[in-house]
C-alpha cells in the first residue's frame, strides 16, 4: 500500500484564500483586522517563523504589528508591552514566539495576554475552555491537525488514536482535540515503555515529539492516518518529521509530508484565530 499524501500547504492557501473577504469586510467598516507579534531575542528558528506568520497576515489582509526586542529585555518590560497591546483597540490578536530567553518566564507572559487577544491558544483559560468544551481559542497546531483530518473526510468516532508528546501546545490539546471527536485516545511520551507495540494499534498516529525519523513504517498499522507535527533536521541538514516517511508511507492509509503537512496549516490557524478575534471584538 502506498499512503495517500495529505497535503497541508494546499489546504491552507485555501483556508487563508477562504479568509480574505471576511479581512476585506472588516476593513471596510474601518477595522482592518490586526495581529501583534513580539520576537524576543534572535533565535534564527524563531526569525524564520515570525517572517511566515507576517507573510501570510498580508496575503489575508491583516495588519501585523511587529515587535523585535532584544535578548536582555526585561520579563517586566515584556509585561508591559502586552499590557499596552491589550489595551490596544487596533490590536485583535497578540502572539508572543516562543521560545522566551531563560530569564522570563513564558507562562507569566501567555498569561499575560487578554483571553480575547490569545490567537495561540496557549492561555490557561484558552486550554481551560479547550477540556472543558467551552468555546476559546484553539491552539494553532492541533487545530490544525484537526483541519487535516477532517479534509481526508475521516471519522475518528471509536478509532484509536496515539499522539507521541504530552506538550501543553501541541501533544496535550491535540488529546483533547481527538478526543472530542469520538476517538479513544493514548497520550505517550518519553517515559512510556516501548512506544512501537502503542503504535501498532493505532488506527490514527499524531507525533509531535522533535526526533527526527523517529517512527518507522515497522510501527505503524496498515492503512493508519499519520500526522507528523515534527520538524526536525536529517543527518544531511535537510527538514523532516518525526516519522520515516519512506518506510511509514508503505504502511499507512494516509500521511502527512515535511514540510508541507503540518507547518503551513499551524499558520493559517494563527490567521483563522486573528480574523476570529477581530469579529468577535467588533460585532
Ligand atoms: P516538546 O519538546 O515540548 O515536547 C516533546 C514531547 O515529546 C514531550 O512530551 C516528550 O515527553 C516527548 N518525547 C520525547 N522523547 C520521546 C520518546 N523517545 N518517545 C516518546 N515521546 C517522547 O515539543 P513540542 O510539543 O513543542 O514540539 C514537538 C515537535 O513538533 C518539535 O519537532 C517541534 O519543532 C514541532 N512543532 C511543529 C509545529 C508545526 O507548526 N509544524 C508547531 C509546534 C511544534 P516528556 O513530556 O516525557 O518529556
Amino acid at each position: 500500500m502506498t499512503a495517500k499524501i495529505l497535503d497541508g500547504k494546499a489546504l491552507a492557501a485555501r483556508i487563508t484564500e477562504e479568509l480574505k473577504p471576511r479581512a476585506a469586510k472588516l476593513a471596510q467598516s474601518g477595522r482592518k483586522p490586526g495581529l501583534a507579534v513580539i520576537l524576543v531575542g534572535e533565535d534564527p528558528a524563531s526569525q524564520v517563523y515570525v517572517r511566515n506568520k507576517i507573510r501570510a497576515c498580508e496575503r489575508v489582509g491583516i495588519e501585523s504589528l511587529e515587535f523585535r526586542l532584544p535578548a536582555e529585555t526585561t520579563q517586566e518590560a515584556l509585561l508591559a508591552k502586552i499590557a499596552e497591546l491589550n489595551a490596544d483597540d487596533a490590536v485583535d490578536g497578540i502572539l508572543v514566539q516562543l521560545p522566551l530567553p531563560g530569564h522570563i518566564s513564558s507562562d507569566k507572559v501567555i498569561d499575560a495576554i487578554s483571553p480575547d487577544k490569545d490567537v495561540d491558544g496557549f492561555h490557561v483559560a484558552s486550554a481551560g475552555a479547550l477540556l472543558t468544551g467551552k468555546s476559546g481559542f484553539l491552539p494553532c497546531t492541533p487545530y490544525g491537525v484537526m483541519k487535516i483530518i477532517e479534509s481526508a473526510g475521516y471519522d475518528l468516532a471509536g478509532k484509536h488514536a496515539v499522539v507521541v508528546g504530552r506538550s501543553n501546545i501541541v501533544g496535550k490539546p491535540q488529546a483533547l482535540l481527538l478526543l472530542r471527536k469520538n476517538a479513544t485516545v493514548t497520550v505517550t511520551h518519553s517515559r512510556t515503555s516501548d512506544l512501537a507495540s502503542h503504535l501498532r494499534q493505532a488506527d490514527v498516529v499524531v507525533a509531535a515529539v522533535g526526533r527526527a525519523k523517529m517512527i518507522t513504517g515497522d510501527m505503524i498499522k496498515p492503512g493508519a492516518l499519520v500526522i507528523d507535527v515534527g520538524m526536525n533536521h536529517d543527518e544531511n541538514g535537510k527538514l523532516c518529521g518525526d516519522v520515516d516517511f519512506e518506510s511509514a508511507s508503505l504502511k499507512a492509509g494516509w500521511i502527512t509530508p515535511v514540510p508541507g503537512g503540518v507547518g503551513p496549516m499551524t499558520i493559517a490557524m494563527l490567521m483563522t484565530n486573528t480574523i476570529e478575534a477581530a469579529e468577535r471584538r467588533h460585532n
